[in-house]
């Protein structure tokens, strides 16, 4: 029952007129829970509010899969000006942007250039570039973009790891020697069994392996995830194998476990949230309740109250 919850959410997510439908006549039904606002301003409040009380932030303006080249240059565009605007108000934060965004579905060259751009404005400001992993129809081409930039002399660009896919492990390992700085989360795509792990035992076993591996590998790891289990695996493994504090993070999604954000926060640990903003906000709202069951009764009694 909760699979096929999940695979429906899923599915909707990428759904056009679903999507069109609720984004113009829907109200924002309990996704502000998950999003900072629609305006930059609104973005920024959230993001000094975080900042006063610790925490890293990384940004990302919400929209994927556009289908013009103009969209697509215009969310570079944008990422551009937030990265100035973090510059002038001094904040602990950085960007992580989705490559379909800027326009890796019509063009791997076009999107190439649009995240050149803004690595090289990054650069410029002392930032750092995160590229979100998305669909595993993107991944080689995600990964050959990482590879090109990097062997371009481009050092601050990450990229992420989904533990589900099976291809992760190998991959990895193929960036051992860039000293990848690298997300590890569990991937949050409807993915066939050709491709992806379904059980969430096989997804957690692998999901521990991965982190710590990249915790060993020499580059940097963050460790995106708001389960306990795996927070506590890797914090002894941290501690076992002395693994020097500037090498890792923790990362969490902006209102998802707040209590454990501040827990992990208080223990010391560096913590980074997630904090997407924008009028994108649809299938990110749709994985985030894909995420949690109980997140939909949520929706729905908002939904209810109007
Ligand atoms: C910073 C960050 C960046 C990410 N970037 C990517 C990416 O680039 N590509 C990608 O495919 N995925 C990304 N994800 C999503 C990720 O793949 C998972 O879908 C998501 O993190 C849920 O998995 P989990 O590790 O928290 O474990 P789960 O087992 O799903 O959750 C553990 C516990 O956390 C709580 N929880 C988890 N999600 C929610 C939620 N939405 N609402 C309320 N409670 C929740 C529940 O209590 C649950 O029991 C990212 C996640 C984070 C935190």
């Amino acid at each position: 029952m909760a699979d096929l919850l999940r695979s429906s959410l899923l599915a909707a997510a990428s759904n056009q007129r679903l999507n069109r439908f609720v984004s113009t006549h829907g109200r924002r039904f309990g996704a502000d829970r998950f999003v900072a606002g629609e305006t930059v301003d609104e973005f920024m409040e959230a993001v000094a509010l975080l900042n006063r009380r610790g925490f890293r932030v990384a940004a990302g303006l919400l929209g994927e899969d556009v289908r013009t080249a103009e969209d697509a240059r215009a969310a570079a565009t944008q990422y551009l000006a937030i990265l100035d605007r973090f510059a002038r108000d001094r904040a602990n934060a950085n960007v992580a942007l989705k490559l379909t965004h800027l326009g890796l579905a019509i063009d791997p060259a076009l999107a190439f250039e649009n995240v050149s751009a803004v690595a090289d404005r990054a650069a410029t400001v002392g930032n750092f570039v995160r590229m979100d992993m998305e669909q595993s129809a993107h991944t080689q081409a995600t990964l050959d973009i990482y590879r090109r930039l990097r062997g371009g002399g481009v050092n601050n660009v990450g990229v992420v790891l989904q533990a589900y896919l099976y291809r992760s492990e190998t991959d990895l390992s193929s960036l051992a020697a860039l000293a990848p700085n690298v997300r590890l989360v569990k991937g949050a795509y409807l993915e066939p069994p050709s491709v992806a792990y379904a059980s969430k035992r096989e997804v957690d076993d692998r999901f521990g392996n991965l982190i710590e591996m990249s915790l060993e590998g020499g580059g940097f790891t963050a460790i995106a995830t708001h389960d306990d289990a795996i927070i506590e695996r890797s914090i002894r493994f941290i501690r076992d194998r002395g693994i020097a504090a500037g090498s890792y993070e923790f990362q969490m999604l902006f209102g998802v476990r707040p209590k454990l954000q501040d827990m992990l926060l208080s223990q010391g640990f560096p913590v980074r949230i997630a904090v997407p903003f924008g009028s994108q906000w649809f299938p990110y709202f749709m994985r985030r309740l894909a995420e949690r069951p109980a997140n939909v009764f949520f929706f729905l009694k908002s939904m209810w109250r109007g």
